[in-house]
């Protein structure tokens, strides 16, 4: 099959479905690691057609909702400092603890919604008596295109663009969920544009480590549930290893060229997940060489620290031990025109998909 119409194919989804059926003669618990798969299973109303005992618990994969708060109020503070700040379209609802990039902006600031850190550097080329900061947030997928701004405007002499960086990893996060002594999890669903970018070899050692299958998988319904019937057939014939449902885009070796732009201009650090915390190893930053490009230092705004909101549980929601209707903010204090916490304004947050697309809302 070549074609996605393919992929969202009624009755090819509705066979894998029953095959699901057909095979399952235990209970498995399943993450998928990306909002996006979330709500391609939330809106596509496949947690319903799947056998009781298979339960998907919803993964850390929202780089939204996985954002610490003290990183949306340093963005803050630089736009409410005269800094043209730069982001993609799905920050900026996101509550501060404070107040979001679009509060700030309707006081005044001046915030640019962008669809590529590339842009940003026109920006900032375009304004040479401005400072321009590109909020860099994402996993491995959008690492590449922030590294190539930054070689962009070096290319260019541009001195006065800068990156807020926070990206993170899938990997790490993956070892975090299954060190966790309340974790119950059977089986992974990997990320298929992460493995687009990153390949599939670091997850090898995951598989041996902790025995347990991954299949790294697309985002329409008929991937999805390909996915999972992957993985139960593992869990079933208690077979663990990495399969590859997604093959049609993800190769062993990843995305070479984008690899090297990521590992010539960031080194892995350690990264704060919010609502996780400190994950060692789990995330980039720019490397000595290109410090100049990086907005915490350039700005001194290093220090900003904020306590999460105590009443959003989007930390257990994003390690997959709560469901997010089972939040007591879910659908009253919480609702996506007034969110107390990332997942609900995300249009990767499970917290949304639940909103939007289930009747949990409904049923409260
Ligand atoms: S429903 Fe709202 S408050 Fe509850 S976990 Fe989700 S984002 Fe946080």
């Amino acid at each position: 099959m070549k074609y996605l119409s393919e992929y969202r194919n009624l009755e090819a989804t509705k066979r894998y479905i029953n095959k699901i059926h057909e095979i399952t003669t235990k209970n498995w618990n399943i993450m998928e690691i990306c909002g996006g798969q979330t709500h391609g299973l939330v809106k596509n109303g496949i947690l319903e057609l799947l056998p009781d005992k298979v339960r998907m618990i919803h993964g850390p994969g929202c780089p939204v909702c996985v954002t610490p708060l003290n990183l949306i109020d340093k963005a803050v503070e630089l736009l409410e400092n005269g800094v043209i700040v730069c982001s993609f379209g799905d920050m900026i609802r996101v509550p501060g603890s404070k107040k979001s990039l679009l509060e700030a902006k309707a006081n005044g600031g001046d915030l640019r919604v962008l669809y590529s850190p590339i842009e940003a550097v026109t920006v900032a080329k375009q304004n040479p008596e401005k400072e321009v900061v590109f909020f860099a947030v994402g996993f491995e997928t959008t690492a590449p295109a922030n590294a190539l701004s930054v070689l962009h405007a070096e290319k260019e002499g541009i001195t006065n663009y800068s990156i807020l960086t926070s990206h993170v990893l899938v990997p790490p996060a993956m070892e975090a969920i299954l060190d966790d002594e309340f974790n119950t999890i059977n089986a992974f669903l990997a990320a298929g544009h992460v493995c687009a970018i990153m390949g599939t070899e670091e997850y090898y050692p995951i598989v041996d480590k902790y025995k347990i299958p991954i299949v790294v998988t697309g985002f329409e319904p008929l991937d999805l549930v390909q996915g999972i019937y992957i993985a139960v057939n593992q869990l079933e014939s208690k077979t663990y290893k990495l399969e590859n449902q997604y093959a049609r885009v993800v190769k062993e070796e990843g995305n070479i060229a984008a690899k090297k732009v990521i590992q010539q201009v960031f080194e892995v650090s350690d990264r704060e997940w919010r609502g996780i915390g400190l994950i060692p190893n789990s995330g980039y930053r720019l490397r000595k060489k290109y410090e100049q490009y990086d907005a915490e230092e350039k700005f001194n705004i290093s220090n900003i620290k904020v306590p999460e909101n105590a009443n959003c549980i989007a930390g257990e929601i994003l390690k997959g031990l709560k469901k997010p209707y089972e939040c007591s903010q879910f659908g009253k204090t919480c609702v996506p025109a007034n969110p107390l916490g990332a997942p609900m304004v995300s249009s990767e947050g499970a917290c949304a998909a639940y909103y939007h697309f289930s009747n949990h809302v409904i049923d409260q």
